[in-house]
């Protein structure tokens, strides 16, 4: 056999492994019975380990030293060479006793993070984020980078990007969003959403979530919906991506729009080109890419006037007492800015502003310049100067994300990173789609879906992100769209 052909094989086996992982997984954050989760975290850890042993496979090594140099390799294939061995060699530089020490550790780190949370004690905390920030520190220096170690850990989930550059990015937000937010909440109007205020039973949240992901174009012969309690989106190949979403009683917005977020993720997985199956790059080019699809289809879609204006009769439909709202009171109700404490609750105008703060205080931590005992206080002092608000206890503030619990420093990034992205490429499709306002109210998003399709999801993991955005909208990522886009949406929502 060719080396080609026994390094798509290699894959393959991979591939296959992760499928049915995924599958394990989806069951176990929505069916799986309470008595039946020991087994299952068995059953999940020995596939895991079976599939990182094929990742880190000297064979693999071999395949990949030779296919770097070879000649006449098709674009996805040397796509796939590049990807994989990029990933090869940051699995291989982590020596597997460290690694087994780090799984350990952050195992008895969640559990410490979830007494400290429940009792809203950040001591009983501090001494495992100690160790896991450094534990963090020792993986930037065996990944090696060049300015940073920060770099190191954000390559993870946003490949190409460096805290240079996402200081760059931010700088100018703060600059513009910490001072409008104030004048959002000290001179304008805001919305009401009193008319929301209520009981909706399951079924009928459940009933706008389905019509809403068929409007869409979620494919429903490829995937399905099912309630859970934190909503993931999750793929096992392109022929079968599962939506989940929460539905919250006495909230029918926030199911809705969980659904469109997730169902956004979705119709990236689904829209990945079929030839790119078990390469390395069947999935998103990073954690930010994905979530700028995500963030499209719940806010710059769902959230916009011309979407209301074709959801109006739908939801007037199913829920009867929103049979007499106007399209008007449920775009504004739908758009209410109020700085908060929790990051997973923010609306589209300060969540941005959550993540400055989380970068801020864990880029300290890597570099040695913030102490973890002092993240209280930072924490406190930041949300004040950003959003206005202070939170009482620790559990309302530095420890209400599972994160660095886990060992995941560089992830918050990607977050925001999907808000900027998002809007970006949104101006250039409106360049490109002009009618794009009339098709939305009228409920018609083919055209919009094949845009993103043929742009952004066919092409999987085969760009870099910034290499994908500059092929998109033919600039370097910027902020200044997202920027523009809050600013014109909120100053006529709230009457400024
Ligand atoms: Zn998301």
């Amino acid at each position: 056999m060719s080396t080609l052909a026994s390094y798509k094989e290699h894959l393959q086996e991979i591939g296959k492994l992760e499928s049915a992982l995924a599958l394990l997984q989806w069951d176990q954050r929505t069916y799986l019975p309470r008595k039946g989760h020991p087994v299952r975290s068995e059953v999940i850890g020995k596939l895991s380990k079976m599939a990182f042993e094929l990742s880190i496979a000297d064979e693999l090594g071999e395949y990949l030293d030779k296919l770097e140099g070879q000649e006449g390799l098709t674009e996805i294939e040397r796509a796939s060479v590049r990807v994989v061995g990029k990933a090869y060699r940051r699995s291989k530089a982590i020596p597997p006793e460290f690694y087994e020490r780090f799984a350990i550790a952050a195992s008895q780190a969640e559990s410490a993070w979830e007494e400290a949370k429940d009792k809203s004690d950040f001591s009983i905390f501090q001494p495992h984020l100690e160790k896991m920030v450094d534990f963090a520190r020792r993986f930037a220096e065996y990944y090696g980078y060049e300015e940073s170690p920060y770099d190191a850990l954000i390559e993870e989930y946003e490949p190409g990007m460096t805290s240079r550059e996402l200081r760059s990015v931010i700088e100018p937000l703060r600059r513009e969003l910490v001072p409008f937010i104030k004048r959002l909440t000290e001179d304008g109007t805001r919305p009401s959403n009193e008319f929301m205020r209520g009981t909706f039973p399951e079924a009928m949240q459940r009933e706008l979530s389905l019509l809403v992901l068929e409007s869409v174009g979620y494919d429903f012969d490829a995937g399905r919906l099912d309630p859970t309690v934190h909503p993931f989106t999750i793929s096992t190949g392109p022929a079968d991506v599962r939506v989940t979403t929460r539905f919250l009683p006495n909230d029918i917005l926030s199911g809705l729009f969980s659904s469109m977020h997730e169902g956004g993720h979705a119709l990236y997985d689904q829209g990945i080109a079929p030839e790119l199956r078990w390469s390395g790059l069947d999935e998103g080019a990073s954690y930010g890419i994905h979530e700028s699809q995500s963030r499209l289809w719940e806010n710059l879609i769902g959230r916009s006037r011309p979407f209301w204006k074709y959801f109006q009769p739908v939801i007037a439909g199913v829920v009867p007492q929103l049979a007499t709202v106007s399209v008007e009171d449920l775009y504004r109700a739908a758009n209410i800015v109020s700085p908060s404490l929790i990051r997973v609750e923010a609306d589209e105008v300060t969540y941005n502003l959550h993540i400055m703060l989380r970068f801020e205080l864990e880029e300290g931590l890597i570099n040695g310049k913030t102490k973890v005992e002092d993240l209280p206080e930072l924490w406190r002092d930041a949300m004040g100067r950003y959003l206005g608000v202070t939170p009482e206890d620790d559990a309302h503030g530095v420890l209400q994300d599972v994160h660095w619990s886990s060992g995941l420093f560089g992830y918050f990034p990607s977050y925001m990173l999907g808000n900027l992205y998002g809007a970006q490429i949104f101006a250039t499709l409106r360049d490109d789609m002009p009618d794009l306002d009339s098709k939305t109210a009228h409920g018609d998003f083919d055209d919009l879906l094949a845009w993103l399709h043929d742009k952004v999801h066919r092409f999987g993991k085969m760009y870099e992100p910034k290499q994908l955005v500059e092929r998109i909208t033919g600039k370097q990522p910027d902020s200044s769209y997202f920027v523009s886009y809050i600013k014109d949406k909120y100053t006529d929502i709230y009457d400024l």
